[in-house]
This record gives C-alpha cells, sequence and structure tokens, in this order.
C-alpha cells in the first residue's frame, strides 16, 4: 500500500448534497482542517452543494473547484466519470443531472421493493429520510439497513445486498461513457475517469477502456484515491503518460464513519504525470 500522504489538494469529495455524511460547509471545515488549500467537491449526479461550499471556502481561505460525478454505463460496467472545472449554471448540464436524478428515484423504488422480498419491512422511507431531495442512493439504503439492526455495516450491506449480483443491486440504464463526456465538455469541464482500478479489469481490459475514454473525449485519469495499492498508482500513472491524459488525485472521502479514508490523504502523483490542476489554472502552492 502506499502512505496516504497529507496533500494541498483534494479533486474527490462528496456532501450530503449526495451520498456524503457532511453537509457541505461541515465537509469545508473538515477539509481545510486536514490542512487542504484546493478542494473540489464532487457529488454523484449533483451541483446542489456547490454553492454552500463555495460560501465555506471563502470563510476558510480554500480555493472551491467545481466538480461533479457522473454515473455511466459501459459495456457490463458501471463507471463514474469526474468533471472538474464545469460551469454548475449550464442549463444542459443540468438538464441532464436532473434526468439522472429521475432514473436514481425510480431505482430508489426497485431496491426497496428487492429488499422487502429478502423480509425485510419497506425501508425507502427511512433511506430517503437524510437523502438529497429525498431520493436515495445504495449507501442510503447501506445505511438504513444498518440503522434497523439487519447489517453489522455500510460494507456489510453491500457486500450483502447492494453490491454488483446481490439481491438489490438494479441494473440500471445510465447514459453512455460518450454521453458523459460529452455533458462535462459541454460545461467547460475536464473529464477525469475516476478510480479505474476500482472496476477490477484485466490490464487489456483496462486499457482498452483507457483508449475508449480517450476517444470520447476525455482528458485525465484518476491515477490516486486513498488507500490505493503503490502498484495500481504506478499502473494508472502508465497508463495516462501513454495516452497522452493528464493525472487527477482525490481521497473520495465520504464523512467519518469511514475511518480509514481522510479528507486530503492520498497517494502522490508520480513525478512523470502531468497534474489535472495545470489545465484548471491551479498551481501548486510552493511553485508560485
Ligand atoms: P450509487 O451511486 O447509489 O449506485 O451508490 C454508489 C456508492 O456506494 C459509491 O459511490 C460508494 O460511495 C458506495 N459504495 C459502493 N460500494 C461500496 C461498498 N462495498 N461499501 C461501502 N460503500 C460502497
Ligand atoms: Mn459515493
Ligand atoms: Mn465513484
Ligand atoms: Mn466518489
Amino acid at each position: 500500500m502506499n502512505p496516504n500522504l497529507p496533500s494541498w489538494i483534494d479533486l474527490h469529495l462528496h456532501s450530503t448534497a449526495s451520498d456524503g455524511e457532511l453537509a457541505p460547509a461541515d465537509l469545508v471545515a473538515a477539509v481545510a482542517a486536514a490542512g487542504v488549500k484546493v478542494m473540489a467537491l464532487t457529488d454523484h449526479d449533483s451541483v446542489a452543494g456547490l454553492d454552500e461550499a463555495r460560501a465555506a471556502c471563502v470563510q476558510h481561505g480554500l480555493q472551491l473547484v467545481n466538480g461533479v460525478e457522473i454515473s455511466c454505463r459501459h459495456d457490463t460496467l458501471d463507471v463514474h466519470i469526474v468533471g472538474l472545472g464545469i460551469d454548475p449554471a449550464s442549463p444542459q448540464l443540468q438538464g441532464h443531472l436532473a434526468a439522472q436524478m429521475a432514473r436514481r428515484a425510480a431505482r430508489a423504488q426497485v431496491i426497496s421493493t428487492r429488499l422487502q422480498k429478502e423480509g425485510f419491512p419497506d425501508l425507502l422511507e427511512r433511506a430517503s429520510a437524510g437523502a438529497p431531495q429525498g431520493i436515495p442512493a445504495r449507501p442510503h439504503f447501506a445505511r438504513a439497513l444498518v440503522a434497523a439492526g439487519h447489517c453489522r455495516d455500510e460494507k456489510d450491506a453491500f457486500a450483502k445486498y447492494l453490491s454488483t449480483g446481490k439481491p438489490a443491486y438494479v441494473k440500471m440504464d445510465w447514459p453512455s461513457l460518450a454521453d458523459a463526456i460529452g455533458w462535462i465538455n459541454s460545461a467547460g469541464g475536464v473529464a477525469v475517469l475516476a478510480h479505474p482500478h476500482r472496476y477490477k479489469l484485466t490490464r487489456t481490459k483496462l486499457d482498452l477502456l483507457l483508449r475508449g475514454f480517450r476517444e470520447a473525449g476525455g482528458r485525465a485519469v484518476e491515477v490516486a484515491v486513498a488507500n490505493q495499492e503503490a502498484t495500481s498508482v504506478q499502473q494508472l500513472a502508465d497508463f495516462s503518460c501513454r495516452y497522452g491524459m493528464v493525472a487527477s488525485k482525490g481521497s473520495d472521502y465520504h464523512g467519518p464513519s469511514m475511518r480509514w479514508v481522510q479528507p486530503g490523504k492520498m497517494p502522490a502523483l508520480p513525478s512523470r504525470c502531468t497534474p489535472v490542476w495545470s489545465l484548471l489554472g491551479i498551481q501548486e502552492p510552493q511553485k508560485i
């Protein structure tokens, strides 16, 4: 495992505007306390937390990068694309994100029905309680299962019910990789292939995914997230260099309950990588 080093920049963070545990202002306070100077809020299929985060960043002296993390489908895979430096007011982007939330609302009904078939009482109300727009994501169901005493923790709830192939996993009609990249590019952002190592692909399939991503207009690879293996960071650094893509890094912090992930802590980018912040007009503090 690579050490999770404290960093001045964290380009992957979640708040209660999606499945994070902290409200945007509280998240910013936690990120600032970790010594981070530049942060991106990258909520799943939502830009609703950005205004609150921006105001809190002003208070704490942080620079905010407008972000989002879009769910899409590529072949048989659910893939996440982070958009950095997007214009959150883009009407096209907002329209597409509204459609994503409608897909999520429909899925929540199906998840709830599937869990009932597993013998649990209707958890929809409980899962919706803390969810943005009352639309629960899978972690909200996981928390409801834990709160009702049916599962030990969120990991357990995913392993038994919510992960791919488990009884309450619902195959989604997410947009294509090319569509998600197009939305980000048309909103003026940089599309980043999020946490490629988590898709558990063979080297050949990972290579195909990265090439497909590049050909569809993607410009960056997330080379380092919290707790990532050193070999995986090196492999992704090699791929990003080979395909002329820049490199991003972020913790993918969702809140304090997962104690092994902390804001601002992830492996360093290998020095051969060109960092994504060079495209965002951000300079490393010591280089100023
Ligand atoms: P959704 O976007 O509703 O499909 O939920 C996906 C989210 O669930 C991810 O962004 C993670 O935050 C969380 N997640 C996925 N797998 C796990 C797992 N095995 N344990 C805990 N959380 C997970
Ligand atoms: Mn998440
Ligand atoms: Mn993700
Ligand atoms: Mn994420």
